[in-house]
């Protein structure tokens, strides 16, 4: 038999009508009646078979036996259905989907590899006594980087490497405004980590993309000191990456601290030896950090002879893809469910730490 002759006899028409009434009937009288006007004596099926002989004499049977086993089948769903029908108290809406279909696969999401990374950090540091601070992504110049003492001319003021949307307002490079602007409005003791998106006019690449998380810290108090800086640092390098990590810090400049340093960590792969993860180095930079410069502190309005302080910086990214060995920073956002699917290992709460 060809296709041709199943439409003129149109089974599937008469397969598909009659088990949407059959599913279709809410009370036992109902499904009797589509009993009945489906495979009663003058019922559809007595016509889709009368119309068998039209057929050739080697199609017949082939057909016949396929009408039999949709009979057997609509006549099982009945049953079932009125088995159905008849236990239900007639309150309860019955089951009307069509029991012989596949189930829908439950959908299931997870963290992003990135939210539960910072997650994990801000644990740590929420359990040394840090608390959280936000603020804006659309910045003004002026807490970006006037207050940062970052002088007009420094190179990151260029619309090469920062979004500027007007001369005055831009798109943060960094999360330290926020340092600023809680200053202004706090007094001393203060302890914050500040984590948040920052934006770069960067050509992507595997390791620059031109959105990516930061996570800035800051400690204020009458007596800090270079020491408590080392000391949370390594604390919380050390509850991350594991506690054999040997912790480093290398004279380096940023306009906003004074002394600065860039920290490293000794490579987790290797322990030193030398990888390409860490470039045979044996260490991997992980953040940047000082002592707050005392030009900070007076656009904060501090008094500077009786403050001190210090602040650290890392990208989130970085961590990420350093603690997963991910290659390439452009995957976090690609939403590439076959990357982010497997770090779902735990039920995704629903809630953006
Ligand atoms: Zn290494």
């Amino acid at each position: 038999m060809n296709d041709d002759d199943a439409s003129r006899l149109d089974i599937e028409g008469f397969e598909e009508r009659s088990v949407k009434a059959i599913m279709e009937a809410r009370t036992p009288e109902m499904l009797e009646e589509q009993r009945i006007r489906f495979l009663g004596r003058k019922g559809e099926i007595t016509e889709v078979l009368r119309s068998i002989v039209r057929l050739s004499k080697d199609e017949r049977p082939v057909v016949g036996g396929r009408l039999n086993e949709l009979k057997q089948r609509l006549n099982a769903l009945i049953e079932e259905r009125k088995a159905l029908l008849e236990t239900s108290d007639g309150d309860e809406e019955p089951f009307c989907g069509d029991p012989t279909l596949p189930g829908r696969r439950g959908w299931e999401g997870g963290r992003h590899v990135l939210h539960r990374v910072l997650a994990d950090i801000k644990e740590i540091f929420f359990g040394m006594g840090y608390s959280l601070a936000t603020g804006p992504d659309v910045e003004l110049d002026y807490y970006n980087f006037e207050a940062l003492n970052f002088p007009p001319d420094h190179p990151s003021r260029d619309t090469q490497d920062t979004f500027y949307i007007n001369r005055d307002i831009l798109l943060r490079t960094q999360t330290s405004p926020v340092q600023v602007r809680y200053m202004e409005r706090h007094t001393p003791p203060l302890r914050i980590i500040v984590p948040g998106r920052v934006y770069r006019n960067e050509t992507p690449d595997p390791s620059h993309a031109a959105e990516f998380l930061q996570m800035e810290g800051l400690y204020i108090d009458t007596d800090v000191s270079l020491a408590d800086l080392k000391n949370d640092v390594t604390f919380f390098i050390h509850s991350f990456f594991g506690s054999d990590a040997k912790v480093r810090f290398r004279p380096h400049f940023f306009p906003f601290t004074e002394p600065s340093a860039e920290v490293d960590m000794s490579c987790f792969a290797c322990k030193g030896e030398g990888c390409s993860i860490c470039q045979k180095t044996g260490w991997i930079e992980i953040m940047g950090s000082g002592m707050v410069h005392p030009h900070v502190f007076r656009y904060a309005g501090y008094e500077t002879d009786r403050y001190t302080g210090f602040a650290f910086g890392m990208g989130i990214d970085r961590i990420a893809m350093l603690k997963y060995g991910i290659g390439d920073i452009r995957r976090f956002l690609a939403n590439d469910l076959r990357f982010n699917s497997q770090f779902w290992t735990e039920i995704w709460s629903g809630v953006v730490e």
